[in-house]
């Protein structure tokens, strides 16, 4: 069995990428940060998701020496200009709060009329890995999630902004969707399958 090694702190997100990386990677044991010597992990400084996937798939590769995955994701809200992107876990001041940065959201959009609600989730993943001596390869992935921002929160699967979020072509929430049913249309469903050949040609020549 070979190791792929996944950066992330948000437990949620963890058990999704391991779901959607299983389905496309067979026997790959998908170690995360609880099963590996503690690092210090990267501040996340970029302005961009991709930025941030690498920052943190670099130092992944660095610290424990396996092919290492990292999301940085967020949800766009067009109301919003594209906030709050980036800053999405920490948006209403402290990390990963969920219930205030979903408290924050209907409050900013209280007064937006429904046909102005549209929003996106978008993530960017990296794979990086080993080469050479002390070299590090790197691949980015994109992928995004279209939908709106609903009037109240629904639902009690996924995380973060799910419940707020209804995926176009569909009337549940994100986080009332059966969790095979998002990861068919998420972001990071989108991205991890696109990297997942890659992930797996990389693993079967180690
Ligand atoms: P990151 O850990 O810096 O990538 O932060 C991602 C943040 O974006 C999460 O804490 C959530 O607030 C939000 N987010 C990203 N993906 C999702 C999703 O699939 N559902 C709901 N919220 C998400």
């Amino acid at each position: 069995m070979t190791r792929v090694f996944l950066a992330s702190r948000n437990e949620k997100k963890l058990v999704e990428m391991r779901r959607i990386l299983r389905g496309f990677v067979p026997d790959v044991e998908v170690l995360g940060l609880d099963d590996v010597t503690a690092y210090d992990e990267p501040a996340e400084t970029e302005p961009t998701f991709e930025g941030n996937a690498l920052i943190k798939a670099h130092a992944a590769v660095l610290a424990t020496g396996l092919p290492s995955l990292a999301d940085d994701s967020g949800l766009c809200v067009d109301a919003l200009n594209g906030m709050p992107g980036v800053l999405s876990a920490r948006w209403a001041g402290t990390a990963k709060d969920d219930k205030a940065n979903n408290e924050l959201l209907l409050e900013q959009l209280a007064d937006v009329p429904d046909e102005r609600r549209g929003a996106q989730f978008r993530c960017a993943v990296a794979f990086a890995y080993p080469v050479g001596a002390a070299g590090v390869a790197e691949h980015v992935v994109h992928g995004i999630m279209p939908g709106r921002i609903i009037r109240e929160m629904r639902g009690s699967g996924g995380f973060g902004y799910d419940v707020l979020f209804v995926a176009d072509g569909h009337d549940q929430t994100s986080a009332e969707l059966p969790a095979d049913e998002k990861d068919a249309v998420s972001h990071r469903g989108m991205a991890l399958r696109e990297i997942a050949p890659t992930v797996a040609d990389v693993l079967a020549g180690l």
